[in-house]
């Protein structure tokens, strides 16, 4: 599979250059420009087949002349030391719960798959550096992904605030490979810093630097395995057609599910479930996008007034725009059904679910309930985040008080970064280079 920049058709980069460049250099977004039928693959698997089976399977036709088959069962047993995790809940519905990595969210996928593939395309060929802004626990996924993978070294960049969830003897100081750096500024400084480190070019090309944020197709492409597998888990119990519905605040989740139906996945529609920000639902109905305002709501990963991939989604809409329209549903909820929601699942089906999965699960049942297809569609839900790292909400919604899991503990102990800087380039590039 090849790919391609949004804003145009040539050139075509492989999927290893991409991943290493993250961005075309035209400013675009890497899309994939041709997309191979995968149905003989997974239209025979069956619910036995594990995830680590599912992606070093499909991985090699994806990736054909990159990533051999042995390749593949390597990057997948060592990316997936944990599974997606299928519960049907009755005739109409079933969860798909997608936060049993390190750090209880669906991110983890495409980080572990990212870091674990680039190890095997870089084995025996150098070394690479990799750059990305992180928050909150993108830093830990990123650093649990990496730590201890030959050729690779792991950079990335904090705004001011508190760290928590490092593990310090996976630092470079320590004879690790993570490089935690601290910068005296925003989320935005350190974005603005990684791209003048990649445009440093003698700078950039002695260390090998890249970034890994998430619109690296790395870490988008993977993530439509697990539409797969929901699948591949669900199908002999299907007599209908089959929707998921996602959580959508970036839409990375959602267009890797489009990538799976690409692929041949027999669906019949995705829900785009956001909640009080729908500004992009205008869009998905065939208006024009006009972002809007930042409103907070209790479900704070959906809370994006400018979706990073919007110009993924576009591309699809600009191939296909009635097509689209039949496949991709928008749906908004409020903080107050997102709360009834997760009450609802707790009583009526024993399932604690987050808030981002309720906005999901909510959205659903709305879309059920205008379109009378009870019986007719079973629709999956993705369970984007665990129920206990929104513990306080969960009790406020179900009563039920939530035993975190002690993994999810630890990202709650505070961290230091191996540097405190200003947000200068020199100030970055003098830190990075005391750790050699
Ligand atoms: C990031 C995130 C989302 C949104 O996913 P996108 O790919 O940005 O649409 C949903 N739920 C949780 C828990 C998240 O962390």
């Amino acid at each position: 599979m090849q790919f391609r920049s949004t804003r145009s058709h040539d050139p075509q980069f492989s999927f290893k250059d991409a991943v290493l460049r993250c961005l075309p250099p035209d400013g675009g977004l890497f899309v994939p420009s041709s997309v191979p039928d995968m149905r003989q693959f997974f239209l025979y698997m069956d619910e036995k087949t594990s995830y680590s089976e599912l992606v070093a399977t499909v991985a090699p036709t994806l990736l054909h002349g990159e990533l051999n088959p042995f390749s593949a069962s390597r990057v997948a047993e060592s990316a997936f030391d944990f599974e997606p995790e299928l519960q049907q809940l009755d005739e109409d519905y079933s969860i798909l719960n997608l936060y049993n990595g390190p750090t209880g969210v669906f991110k983890d996928f495409g980080a572990a798959f990212l870091a674990a593939v680039l190890e095997e395309l870089l084995k025996n060929n150098g070394q690479a550096m990799i750059l990305s802004a992180a928050r909150g626990d993108t830093g830990v996924s990123l650093a649990k992904a990496f730590q201890g993978r030959q050729g690779l070294i792991s950079v990335m960049l904090y705004p001011s605030g508190h760290i928590w969830g490092l593990d310090s003897s996976t630092f470079v100081t320590n004879g690790g490979n993570i490089i935690p750096i601290q910068i005296r500024g925003t989320f935005d400084d350190c974005q603005r810093l990684i791209g003048e480190t990649i445009n440093d070019r003698p700078f950039a090309e002695r260390y090998n630097i890249t970034s890994a944020n998430t619109i690296n197709p790395g870490r988008l492409l993977p993530q439509a395995f697990y539409y797969l597998y929901a699948f591949i888990k669900i199908k002999k119990s299907l007599s209908g057609g089959l929707v998921f519905s996602v959580p959508s605040g970036n839409f990375g989740n959602l267009i890797a599910g489009l990538y799976a139906w690409k692929f041949g996945l027999p669906v019949t529609g995705f829900i785009a479930a956001m909640n009080a920000n729908n500004a992009f639902g205008d869009f998905i109905r065939g208006g024009r996008f006009t972002p809007r305002p930042l409103i907070s709501t209790n479900s704070p990963a959906l809370d994006v007034s400018f979706p990073s991939n919007y110009e993924r989604l576009l591309a699809f809409y600009e191939e296909a725009p009635a097509v689209m329209r039949n496949m991709v549903f928008p749906g908004s909820i409020s903080d107050q059904v997102t709360l009834k929601t997760m009450e609802l699942a707790w009583k009526q089906y024993n399932v604690l679910l987050d808030p981002h999965s309720a906005v999901a699960f909510a959205a659903a049942r709305e879309l059920a309930e205008s379109a009378d297809y009870s019986g007719h569609v079973h629709t999956v839900i993705l369970a984007t985040g665990h129920p206990a790292k929104e513990a306080d909400l969960v009790e406020e919604a179900t009563g039920k008080i939530i035993k975190i899991p002690e993994k999810l503990n630890l990202l709650g102990k505070k961290s230091d970064p191996i540097a405190l800087i200003d947000p200068q380039l020199d100030s970055l590039e003098g830190a990075i280079a005391s750790c050699f």
